[in-house]
């Protein structure tokens, strides 16, 4: 692929048009899955940089058209509404097929849990046979949901997980974990070549005000002066990742050389509780905030951690934003938010 801007002089002259006509026949193309979604658009954004044709796919369950308009009639971007669960319109020229589409809430992907387990799975095998159909590389979003509550700690790719097949988490973790099978399925029946990240708890600007996440919940109400809601004892822990980040580490795989043979964990390793991460954010957002408790869901994994050292060694990649840098863009977006009048978290 090619890096850096899309030039848009040049095409003056003959040559120049020869030379933008053989740039665009040379052009990466690449389909988002998702991309109207909180990741998903910050994805579609970098990948128009680069330079590439993008086409946006998204049935807006989570997503957001809002999210999009910064490209919204550009050239090179195009979004089609469309429900993954269908098989896709083959879309010619495609070199890479990007799957992002999931609800990643747990209060969203657990309100319509049989629609989040088949966008995982049926999804997930119309966009492979897609990517097997055109030849494209195809990257899969998986999630340190695949490990469970984990007993090993940190996590590093090899752990095989510890889930409850049968709790209300389950849609999504089961889901994520039959998508990462069929991925290899594919690899091992077809040769697609196939990438597969396992994200970990990333935050950042665009996420939804009432998107039901601990940075997005505990930014909105200490904005609002509402009580921050911890839930359980709030000694369990997560690594949050800043999606700049995230993001450098999806189109590093993407692109790596020769391709991974297994899952590769992106995350962030610097581990917070719960209560830490309430009282960060009461620093940074300048308030004074109070906590109450609620009742800890169903399955709630006690501590999670990546291992990154396969990410170092087979992408060059770590996290180079600090917590506090990102988090105070991510406040600041919020505040945007909520100025303009944004639908709040529920509690
Ligand atoms: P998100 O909910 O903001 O985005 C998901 C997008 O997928 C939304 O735009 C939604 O409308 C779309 N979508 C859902 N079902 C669809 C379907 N059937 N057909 C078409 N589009 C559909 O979530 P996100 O945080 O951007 O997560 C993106 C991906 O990354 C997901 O696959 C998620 O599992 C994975 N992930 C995210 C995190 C995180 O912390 N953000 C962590 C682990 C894994
Ligand atoms: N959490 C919390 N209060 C909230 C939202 C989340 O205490 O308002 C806790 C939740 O129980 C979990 C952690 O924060 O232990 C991260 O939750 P999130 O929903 O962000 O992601 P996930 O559980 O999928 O990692």
């Amino acid at each position: 692929p090619q890096n850096g801007p899309r030039p848009v002089n040049g095409s003056h002259t003959a040559n120049g048009a020869l030379r933008a006509r053989h740039r665009a026949a040379a052009r990466p193309v690449a389909i988002v899955a998702g991309g109207a979604g909180f990741l998903g658009s910050h994805l579609c954004t970098r990948l128009i940089e680069d330079g590439y044709r993008v086409h946006a796919v998204d049935d807006f369950d989570t997503g957001l058209a809002d999210n999009l308009d910064h490209l919204a009639g550009h050239p090179d971007f195009v979004l089609m509404d469309h429900d993954i669960r269908r098989p896709l319109p083959r879309i010619s020229g495609v070199t890479e097929v990007y799957n992002l589409a999931c609800p990643a809430s747990p209060p969203h992907y657990q309100d319509q849990p049989i629609r989040t387990a088949t966008t995982s799975v049926v999804g997930t095998l119309n966009l492979l046979e897609l990517a097997h159909d055109l030849g494209a590389r195809f990257l899969m979003t998986s999630t340190s949901e695949i490990y469970g509550d984990p007993e090993v700690h940190p996590q590093p790719e090899s752990y095989r997980g510890c889930v409850n097949t049968t709790g209300p988490r389950a849609c999504y973790d089961e889901g994520k974990r039959m998508a990462e099978s069929l991925c290899y399925d594919f690899v091992r029946q077809y040769q697609t070549d196939v990438r597969v990240a396992r994200v970990f708890n990333t935050y950042g600007p665009r996420m939804r005000l009432d998107d039901g996440r601990i940075v997005s919940n505990f930014v909105a109400q200490a904005l609002t002066g509402r009580k921050l809601t911890i839930y359980g004892t709030g000694r369990q822990t997560r690594s949050f990742c800043y999606v700049d980040d995230l993001i450098e580490g999806l189109v590093r795989l993407m692109r790596v050389n020769p391709r991974p043979e297994g899952p590769v964990n992106i995350g962030n390793p610097e581990e917070y509780s719960i209560i830490d991460m309430a009282h960060l954010i009461g620093r940074l957002t300048g308030r004074e905030i109070s906590l109450t408790h609620d009742p800890l869901p169903a399955d709630d994994p006690r501590r999670r951690r990546p291992d990154i050292t396969l990410a170092r060694r087979l992408l060059g990649w770590q996290p180079t934003v600090p917590l506090r840098k990102g988090l105070a863009a991510t406040i600041a977006w919020f505040a945007g938010q909520i100025d303009a009048g944004g639908v709040m978290p529920s509690s």
